[in-house]
């Protein structure tokens, strides 16, 4: 039986409920930071080693794009207005998709496309 090769990110398996994950989990889903930006609808710009967009916080009307995302797998961002700086599940929860850690980890594998092993936590 042949195999479907398409999987976009074999990398990353959703091992275990959100309060037992693996660190190595958490890190892949870190280094999703753009994506899971882009696919709350900010796709911010390559500007020397960060990338800068406009913020997603709603109540920041950010016209001069403020938004950065920076590390050295552009695994962090933040807002300086805003006085937001964090991590992809920091984000998650600052945008108020999820109020504690473990819905932050479900929502970004969730906005990711990304299955659990298992079925859902
Ligand atoms: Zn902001």
């Amino acid at each position: 039986m042949k195999r479907c090769r398409k999987i976009r990110h074999p990398e990353i398996v959703m091992d275990a409920p959100p309060a037992r994950f693996q660190s190595e989990t958490l890190d892949a889903l870190r280094r999703r930071l753009p994506d899971y930006l882009a696919a709350r609808g900010v796709e911010p710009r390559r500007m020397g080693a960060r990338l800068v967009g406009r913020c997603p916080n709603p109540s920041h009307e950010d016209s001069n794009p403020s938004f950065a995302v920076f590390g050295a797998n552009h695994e962090i961002c933040g807002c300086y207005p805003c006085d937001f700086r964090g991590d992809v599940f920091a984000l998650s929860q600052w945008l108020g998709h999820a109020s504690t850690f473990p819905e932050a980890v479900a929502d970004v594998a969730a906005v990711l496309g990304i299955s659990w092993e298992g079925g859902r936590p």
